[in-house]
């Protein structure tokens, strides 16, 4: 089965980015792919010998503010869709409490979900990183989208051996 990886988080922590990193090598939209909504945009990529689609929930709305905004139909609709959830914070701010909301919506989806925690570059994550454990949501991986670093340790925990 294509391993579908929904990325999911607060506007502005990075989700796009990561989305054209993970898609670099087959900048392809799908969206010829049967059972795919054109609303979401879908890549193929392939990364430490894996194949999957990537799905950015770019469709979030402007009220920051409100979990309802967060959890936005798009981002649903990824959710439902995707084989693996990844939750993207920014390294710089730390856990805020739209992260904890969209915690908790993953938690119970039934599906395996990754705390990615971006932006790596730009902090020493320590502290982020003693907070992203808190969320309950396992080991933390950190990144950098802009550099790509971090990626391939990411694709190989998320995606088992091929
Ligand atoms: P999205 O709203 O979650 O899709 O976030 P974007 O991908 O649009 O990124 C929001 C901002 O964060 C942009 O200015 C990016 O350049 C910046 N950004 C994304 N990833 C990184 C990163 O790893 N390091 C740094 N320093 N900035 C990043
Ligand atoms: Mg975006």
């Amino acid at each position: 089965m294509q391993a579908t990886l929904a990325l999911v988080g607060r506007p502005n922590v990075g989700k796009s980015t990561l989305f054209n990193r993970l898609t670099r090598s087959r900048d392809a939209l799908v969206a010829n792919l049967p059972g795919l909504t054109r609303d979401r945009k879908y890549g193929l990529g392939r990364l430490g010998g894996r194949d999957y689609l990537v799905v950015d929930t770019g469709g979030l709305g402007e009220e920051t503010d409100a979990i309802d905004a967060l959890m936005g139909e798009q981002t649903r609709a990824a959710m439902r869709e995707a084989t693996h959830l990844l939750l993207l914070i920014d390294g710089r701010t730390g856990v805020t409490a739209g992260d904890e909301a969209l915690a908790a919506e993953l938690r119970v989806m039934g599906k395996p979900v990754y705390l990615v925690v971006n932006k790596v570059d730009t902090t020493t994550p320590d502290a982020a990183l003693a907070e992203a454990y808190r969320l309950g949501l396992g080991e933390p991986l950190l990144i950098s989208a802009t550099r790509g670093s971090g990626l391939e340790r990411l694709i190989e925990r998320v995606i088992p051996g091929p």
